[in-house]
């Protein structure tokens, strides 16, 4: 990567991105919409009910921008990828050139679009926030954690009462939509998360829209979604552009992924997955996208065993980092170890029955958390915090952390 250009980022030249807060930003890492002080004298104009795409993708503040990378000038809202860098790691920054490569004047319109669609949301996940969830934001509003924020941090940054006061409902604006299509017709990527996009009710008119304007043809699509709803006309649509990848969030087998991603309910979720298994064509990858927490580490093995048959899925697996208190750092040595060695008899199990790459795949990530899990330090001194959360919340929903995952319980003391 020695000769690649310090300093520039294809992204503004090519992307527009979009926060649930319904602010314009310039990727979903750049830290603009965080309070990051950008050094433009102007008004950046970043608010979506007040700027259609096309006013900000060619306002002054972007232009600004790509003047800053064509210059090779860091700016504050990049920070974060040159901190990435300096550590070591592939930055958003460094992917996009790979993507993209050099890019030095903006198109007409963005080839990229990075969608995330307001709060409204059928699901309120234990690592979620109000900004990311109307349920979250409900919840939080009854049990009066809107009046007295416990946290410090959530899944999209920092927790404060300003969440609860936002307008989250500019996606359901038709004129957004309508505006959002007249700047779509050089789009080769879509990508769409939330709150749950598939809920929305002009997603997928939009998406009709770009297969009658003959856009569809050229675009990559992208969602991830809950999988609580799925409607057909949308599963209808896929076949019509060019690649589509379906991210299907779950967060263990049967009863912990209903604890962890409340209220969904398995065996209609579990329906859902077999109708899109069953009729999306082969342009359609798919997706299982699990989370590893404080808490969902202890059943890993029992969805690695029940996710295993399903060849036609892929995986992503993410660590949680936020919140904090969440993490898998809380478990003591001893919990480690005896994960570990959980995943070493799965992977014992699982290495006879490998028949495609996937599974090859799938062994190595397992080998890989086993390691990370075990190397990690120790914030068992974190417990009461994820304890007094878990409480507090199953009181609320009328449910309980032992019935669903035991071990889990045993571990955070609840
Ligand atoms: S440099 Fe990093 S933060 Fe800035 S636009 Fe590119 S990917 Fe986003």
């Amino acid at each position: 990567m020695n000769s690649e250009p310090q300093n520039y980022c294809p992204y503004p030249f090519t992307q527009l991105t979009t926060t649930p807060t319904g602010r314009w930003k310039l990727c979903c890492s750049s830290s603009e919409a965080f309070g990051a002080i950008s050094d433009f004298s102007g008004e950046a104009q970043p608010i979506i009910r007040e700027n259609s795409p096309q006013k900000f993708w060619n306002g002054e503040y972007l232009n600004w921008v790509r003047e800053k990378h064509l210059k090779r000038e860091p700016i504050k809202e990049c920070a974060a990828c040159l901190l990435y860098e300096k550590n070591g790691a592939e930055s958003y920054r460094q992917r996009a050139l790979k993507e993209f490569g050099v890019v030095s004047q903006p198109l007409k319109t963005p080839i990229s679009l990075d969608l995330k669609l307001g709060n409204k949301c059928n699901a309120a996940c234990l690592f979620c926030d109000p900004s990311s969830s109307s349920r979250v934001l409900k919840e939080w509003q009854d049990i009066g954690w809107d009046q007295q924020v416990p946290f410090d941090s959530g899944l999209t940054g920092v927790v404060n009462q300003d969440l609860f006061s936002v307008d989250y409902d500019w996606a359901e604006s038709p004129d957004f939509w309508s505006e959002l299509l007249k700047a779509s017709q050089n789009l080769k990527n879509l990508k769409f998360t939330g709150g749950e996009p598939l809920i929305n009710s002009y997603m997928v008119k939009y998406l009709d829209h770009l297969v009658e304007n003959d856009y569809a043809k050229n675009i990559r699509l992208q969602t991830t979604t809950n999988g609580i709803v799925v409607p057909e006309k949308f599963l209808k649509i896929l076949p019509r552009f060019r690649e589509v990848q379906l991210n299907f969030s779950v967060d263990g087998f049967g009863k912990q992924n209903e604890y962890i991603r409340h209220p969904t309910k398995w065996e209609p979720w579990l329906k859902n997955i077999h109708r899109v298994m069953n009729s999306v064509p082969e342009n359609v990858e798919l997706y299982f996208q699990h989370s590893i927490s404080a808490y969902s580490v202890f059943g890993l093995s029992d969805y690695f065993r029940w996710m295993w048959p399903y060849k036609r899925f892929r995986f992503h697996l993410f660590k949680v980092f936020h919140p904090r208190f969440q993490r898998t750092e809380l478990l003591t040595v001893t919990e480690k170890k005896q994960v570990a060695e959980q995943l070493t008899q799965l992977l014992l199990e699982l290495s006879t029955q490998v028949t495609c790459e996937r599974d090859t795949y799938l062994l190595r990530e397992i080998e890989g958390i086993r390691g990370f899990i075990a190397s990690e330090e120790d914030w068992s001194f974190m417990k009461p915090q994820l304890r007094s959360y878990l409480q507090t919340l199953d009181r609320h929903r009328k449910v309980s952390l032992r019935d669903a995952m035991p071990q889990a319980a045993d571990s955070i003391g609840l």
